[in-house]
């Protein structure tokens, strides 16, 4: 297909080399422990390994593209969190950034609790096991449906997204003899990117109740009179990728801000507080995440000083993070098609996947590395950008990154940071088959969820 005839796409294949990109690595065949998982190394011939198994063994295996999981890392990284915010204080892991039932027993087992947003993420965590008590129900347009089966179910909160939501859901719950725990989500003003923050960001964004013009202490007013509904606490979530805790910071200060109001005013003090997810991970050598540690005692410290400064007790925090504990964890595995060198500007290399297994690139201008996987290479680096096989000019995997130059057809090449939002966003473009996750630990490899097959395509459509 040429170019011309599919100019679709929100972003346009910038074939020109910007100028700008960092110079590469000194040594293109290092792993930076930054951006892989934790397991992930070389063997003695020079193929990368994860869990201890070499990467060539399982391309045979499985096949490529695959989403390679490291689940000791996946454990160690839950397991900080968990610590890191002790019994004070509760995590959620957002499933919407990967999950599967795996997952979800990994999950259970370290002590986590678990965000759903539809019925089909409910009904995964419900199956694999997990305590309906520690599951929280989130989304701006629960249907009836979903909202019945959370409620019926037990779900420890549902998060109320709008004035609608709140008389549906404790309609649902009455109905159903049950009183339903639920937080309000707040918009409180505060957008976070990466690095900086917009503190008095307008709140033109479809989730949240507006803190602006009184509207969220209007929500917990109408909410509190209802007796469908408990109403345990605030919801704020400001963003993702962030890197810079000022965002919270900002957040902290307004929610409590409302806490204080709401005491003031009905004599209530919510017990509980939800700052969201958001924290950044590295995708490149450039970005420097902060261990959970360091995140719980900033955010710990924020709630506490603003709660003594409004003379309210502290109320029980919580945290979503995603894309901070599982986005590592992966890394995609793929095959290498062709190489193409267009001269003077950078050499295109395709792989057997592209934005149907990895859409954040095209989607949200999303920087990754890359590495050759199958064996080292001594040759000098090239510029290239990793491309897929769909019928896009912006079918981009990797934008911007350096391969050795002896590059060729049958390499394999890894994509590090791919465990959250790509598996969990990945389509049929093309009719692609969605790539399998082979889950990887101490030696042994398992498919926890298998890849598509053309007859699960064709299952779908009835003819
Ligand atoms: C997406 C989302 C998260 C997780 O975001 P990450 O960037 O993956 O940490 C947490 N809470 C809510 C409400 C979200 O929408």
């Amino acid at each position: 297909m040429s170019r011309s005839a599919h100019p679709a796409g929100p972003r346009h294949a910038d074939v020109l080399p910007e100028g700008h990109y960092t110079a590469p690595a000194e040594d293109l065949n290092a792993l930076d422990p930054k951006v892989w998982a934790r397991t992930v190394g070389r063997d003695a011939d020079g193929v990368v390994t994860v869990g201890g198994i070499p990467v060539t063994q399982l391309a045979e295996e499985y096949g490529t593209p695959a989403y390679l999981l490291d689940e000791a890392d996946f454990r160690e990284r839950a397991r900080a969190w968990r610590t890191a915010f002790g019994d004070d204080a509760d995590v959620f892991y957002a499933g919407k950034a990967f999950l599967s039932r795996a997952v979800v027993r990994w999950l259970d087992e370290e002590g986590l609790n678990l965000d759903v947003c539809s019925g089909g993420e409910l009904a995964t965590a419900l199956s694999a096991g997990m305590p309906a008590e520690r599951i929280a129900f989130h989304g701006n347009n629960k249907s009836p449906e979903e909202i019945e089966r959370a409620v019926r179910a037990g779900v420890g909160r549902i998060v109320l997204d709008s004035f609608q939501e709140i008389v549906r859901v404790a309609h649902i719950a009455q109905s159903l003899g049950k009183r339903q725990r639920v937080q309000i989500r707040i918009t409180v003003g505060v957008e976070a990117h990466t690095h900086e923050f917009i503190a008095t960001a307008h709140e033109d964004q479809k989730f949240g109740i507006p803190l602006a013009g009184g509207q969220a202490a209007e929500a917990v007013r109408r909410a509190l009179k209802l007796d469908g509904l408990e109403v345990i606490g605030i919801h704020s979530h400001i963003g993702s990728q962030i890197f810079d805790m000022s965002g919270f910071e900002v957040a902290a200060h307004r929610v409590v801000g409302l806490l204080k109001d709401i005491r003031d005013e009905h004599g209530v003090e919510l017990p509980e507080i939800d700052l969201g997810g958001g924290l950044g991970i590295a995708y490149t050598s450039d970005d420097d995440p902060r261990e959970p540690h360091e995140i719980a005692k900033a955010l710990t410290e924020i709630v506490t000083r603003e709660c003594e400064a409004a003379r309210l007790a502290t109320p029980r925090i919580s945290v979503e993070p995603g894309r901070a504990i599982v986005g590592p964890t992966a890394f995609t595995l793929y095959e290498v098609g062709t190489v193409k060198p267009l001269e003077g500007l950078r050499t295109y290399v395709s792989v057997d996947g592209g934005m149907s297994d990895n859409i954040r690139t095209a989607l949200y201008d999303a920087e990754y590395s890359v590495a050759l996987a199958s064996r080292t290479s001594d040759a000098e680096p090239m510029l290239v950008r990793v491309v897929g096989k769909h019928c896009e000019s912006g079918d981009i995997v990797v934008k911007d990154a350096f391969l050795p130059e002896d590059l060729a057809p049958g390499d394999l090449i890894a994509v590090p940071a791919t465990g959250a939002y790509c598996r969990s966003m990945a389509s049929n473009y093309n009719h692609a088959l969605r790539p399998p996750v082979v889950a990887v630990r101490d030696g042994a490899a398992r498919v926890v969820v298998r890849r598509e097959t053309e007859e699960d395509l064709l299952r779908l459509d009835v003819g």
